[in-house]
């Protein structure tokens, strides 16, 4: 039996990851950390407090204290640290934040992680211990159309403010166990999609809009190239690092699912438009969806100015994780989105909250 501290528990990937560590390992203690930011859902806060086989609290992982002392109280033997701030196009607008959490409050996580530790002594629970880093391939910077995928060591070149400080926080989390000995991994992963993800990301921003009949914003001329990965698979990928990945060692993440932004947004378009020709009665839920009126979707997408620094394409090799680990193949992408968009559809309530008024 494990005990785990989460942290940001209450955004996208980290409630995915509860919701898929509470199925596999029933019996593990888990407690969830999160600064409940913009990101955080309120139903998904609702829905964590409310389960009585996890402890939820609210605090930020740039407390010291109290993350030392949640570490002492629930005897914490792993920590799976996805708190961050996650928004490239934040990160442009406002970097301080990125700073603030990804590099201070990772670095925070750490020396609370290595001082609730040492003091238990090194032979306390038969010597297991684990700091897990959820990072990105967006660590790696930019790809050529035809240049190889992204390995483990390859360099980083980070593009943005929020890749800079993903980077940063991997290199602190490798400093800690060359130094001190601390047991870290790290995994880079490729674009998460699936349920619960805010919608300010391509994937749900550009269903919630549609849902809406408001505009598809597609940066510069679309062909920008991300590699995309079921959060479940993601879960499933972190979970085999934490129970067999060698200390000190970054796996990437990935389901070799590479796709050009305008084709993503296009079979997007056409996946809702078969959905509503399936269940007509969408039609009065969702009235100002061109499919509610059998127009095809993909008239409401417009190009907008690209971001600046705008990576042209990222791609992960997963071969470590695969032969390493045994990372098997996901399901086929068509039913991950298909199942994500009927995630937004019946749940609109769970966006509604989260956009602005
Ligand atoms: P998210 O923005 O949905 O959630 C982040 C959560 O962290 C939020 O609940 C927020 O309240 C919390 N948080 C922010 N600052 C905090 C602080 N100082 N202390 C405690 N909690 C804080 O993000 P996500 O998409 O779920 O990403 C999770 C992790 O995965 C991040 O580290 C991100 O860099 C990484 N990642 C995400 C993707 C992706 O496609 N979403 C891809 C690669 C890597």
């Amino acid at each position: 039996m494990r005990s785990l501290l989460v942290t940001g528990g209450a955004g996208f990937i980290g409630s995915n990851f509860v919701r898929y560590w509470r199925r596999q390992y029933p019996a593990d203690r888990l407690t969830v950390v999160d600064a409940l930011t913009y990101a955080a859902s309120p139903d998904t806060v609702r829905e964590l407090t409310a389960d009585a086989g996890l402890n939820f609290v609210r605090g930020d992982i740039r407390d010291g204290e109290l993350m030392r002392s949640l570490v002492t109280r629930h005897a914490v033997d792993t920590i799976v640290n996805f708190a961050a701030e996650t928004h490239v196009d934040r990160s442009i607008s406002g970097p301080g934040a990125f700073i603030e959490t990804n590099v201070v409050g990772t670095h925070v996580l750490l020396q609370s992680a290595l001082a609730a530790w040492a003091s238990r002594g090194p032979a306390a629970n038969g010597g297991r211990w684990r700091f897990h880093q959820v990072s990105t391939d967006e660590v790696y910077g930019s790809l050529g159309a035809t240049e190889p995928a992204f390995t483990e060591v390859s360099p980083y070149r980070p593009s943005s403010p929020y890749a800079a400080s993903k980077a940063a926080a991997d290199h602190l989390v490798r400093a800690y166990h060359t130094t001190y000995g601390l047991d870290v991994t790290i995994s880079n992963c490729s674009n998460n999609f699936g349920p619960h993800q805010f919608p300010e990301k391509l994937i749900p921003l550009m269903l919630v809009n549609a849902l809406q009949g408001k505009p598809l914003p597609v940066y510069g001329d679309g062909e920008n190239v991300r590699d995309w990965l079921y959060v479940e698979d993601h879960c499933r990928g972190i979970d085999l690092v934490l129970s067999r990945g060698r200390a000190g060692e970054t796996y990437n993440i990935g389901m070799n699912c590479e796709q050009r932004n305008i084709d993503l947004v296009h079979g997007l378009c056409r996946e809702l438009d078969a959905l509503f020709a399936r269940e007509p009665e969408l039609a009065s839920r969702y009235p100002q969806a061109p499919a509610a009126a059998g127009r095809p979707t993909a008239g409401l997408i417009r190009f907008v100015p690209d971001r600046p620094g705008h990576d042209r394409r990222y791609a992960l090799d997963t071969g470590r994780i695969r032969s390493e680990l045994g990372l098997a193949s996901g399901r086929a992408f068509p039913d991950d989105l298909a199942r994500t968009i009927a995630w937004y559809v019946a749940n609109s309530a769970w966006w509604e909250s989260l956009q602005a008024p």
